[in-house]
């Protein structure tokens, strides 16, 4: 009796070589139509997917969700086979094609919700003791002391809750494959240029170290004002007494 479902055509996934070869082949047919391709290149093998500190933390982030954790293992060996064949991140959007078995790669898009403003204004106060390792920000450096304010709970990284994405192929409804290539090779992205991050949760980096700044002063003025009161206060002593 033959079976409706096949587990051998509709479970069996494309081998490293074959994805690589079609990927390579999209990359090609996509030129000859003038359109330019950002295809994603893993650098290692095995381990880490990202080299950066941005793109481990964001992949850190998505592995900690039980929702996640059981499907995104699959998209890793989509990555390390060359199968984002385009990635493109504007604002809060990410969209990218992956190359799946059939000829055509897939077109997936994931959109990420802006930080909170109530989230912004809270990673603002805690960083404002730190002003000098946000200025490494905007350098283009990581600055290590931020990173657990960061990384905390309703830190920078977005939840499932903030996430939501979808796949042209059958099978995207409970993350298929290709969406979760796509989440670890944002990752990647991230290693290339940081700023991408801010770009994806909306943030504006110079503005949000500006805020930051603006009330670093207010403080220092704040305390400024009670100590000169507290000198006024001992000269007015001091002139009571006939002290010069
Ligand atoms: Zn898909």
């Amino acid at each position: 009796m033959k079976h409706y479902w096949d587990d051998t055509t509709v479970y069996s996934q494309p081998d490293a070589s074959e994805l690589r070869k079609k990927a390579s082949d999209s990359i090609k047919a996509a030129q000859k139509k003038g359109r330019k391709y950002e295809p994603i290149v893993a650098r290692t093998q095995r381990g880490a997917l990202c080299e950066s500190w941005w793109g481990q933390a964001w992949c850190s982030n998505l592995e900690r969700y039980a929702d996640y954790a059981s499907r995104l293992d699959r998209g890793k060996r989509y990555v390390r086979s060359g199968a984002v064949v385009d990635l493109q991140i504007r604002n809060q959007i990410v969209e990218a094609r992956v190359q799946g078995r059939r000829k055509t790669p897939y077109k997936v898009e994931i959109r990420i919700g802006r930080l909170s403003e109530e989230n912004c204004q809270k990673i603002i106060s805690r960083c404002n003791k730190k002003i000098e390792s946000m200025e490494a920000l905007i350098r283009g450096q990581f600055p290590e002391e931020l990173k657990d304010i960061f990384t905390e709970k309703d830190g920078l990284f977005p939840s499932p809750q903030e996430i939501s994405f979808g796949c042209s192929c059958p099978d995207w409804a409970l993350m298929c494959k290709h969406v979760a290539a796509v989440m670890y090779a944002i990752g990647i992205r991230f290693d290339e240029n940081p700023f991408y991050f801010f770009e994806l949760r909306g943030i504006d980096v110079e503005r949000f170290i500006d805020v930051a700044l603006e009330n670093r002063v207010e403080q220092m003025l704040k305390n400024a004002d009670c100590k000169s009161s507290r000198i006024l206060d001992t000269a007015d002593v001091s002139s009571l007494f006939g002290v010069l």
